[in-house]
């Protein structure tokens, strides 16, 4: 079982994506176990795009990421990173693939709706920088236990 951080960046949040995006998730089959609302700040913003700060676009990113709040989910499943990665599609979203959160809903590369992690060793890093323990429910979810219980994992 993995657990992925899904942020829907201010641009989708401004757009009214959020239940579009959230509902996709939930359809696929991946459970929702920690949601909340926030607004990032300078500093959060160069930690969590520290492999991008010494671009020219960084100040586009930053002036992006903090114009509107965002809305910060964690999603649990079996794969939960790649399957989450695969349905948010390629970063520009101009060649992103339809079907794609990023293919069907934008034609940006900045403005590109939501931040999917993309490793399992990030989702842990980028979890802890916006969830504490608290945060976190554990409830049962009957399909998804027998969904996973034919797949032999
Ligand atoms: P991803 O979000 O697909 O993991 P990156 O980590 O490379 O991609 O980039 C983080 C975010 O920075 C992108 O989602 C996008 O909003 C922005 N970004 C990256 N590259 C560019 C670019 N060349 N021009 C504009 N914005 C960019």
């Amino acid at each position: 079982m993995e657990r992925t951080l899904v942020i829907i960046k201010p641009s989708g949040v401004q757009r009214g994506l959020i239940g579009e995006v959230t509902s996709r998730f939930e359809k696929r089959g991946l459970k929702l176990v920690a949601l909340k609302m926030a607004r990032f700040t300078k500093d959060l913003c160069a930690e969590h795009y520290s492999h991008l700060v010494s671009k020219p676009f960084y100040p586009i990113i930053e002036a992006s990421m903090m114009s509107a709040p965002v809305v910060l989910m964690c999603w649990e499943g079996v794969d939960a990173v790649s399957v989450v990665r695969a349905m948010t599609g390629a970063t520009d979203g101009r060649k992103a693939a339809p079907g794609t959160v990023r293919g069907d809903f934008c034609l940006s590369h900045q403005e590109n709706i939501i931040h999917a992690t993309d490793s399992p060793e990030n989702a842990e890093k980028e979890l802890r920088r916006f969830f504490r323990d608290e945060d976190y429910f554990e409830y049962d979810s009957p399909l998804l236990s027998y969904i996973y219980s034919i797949d032999e994992l």
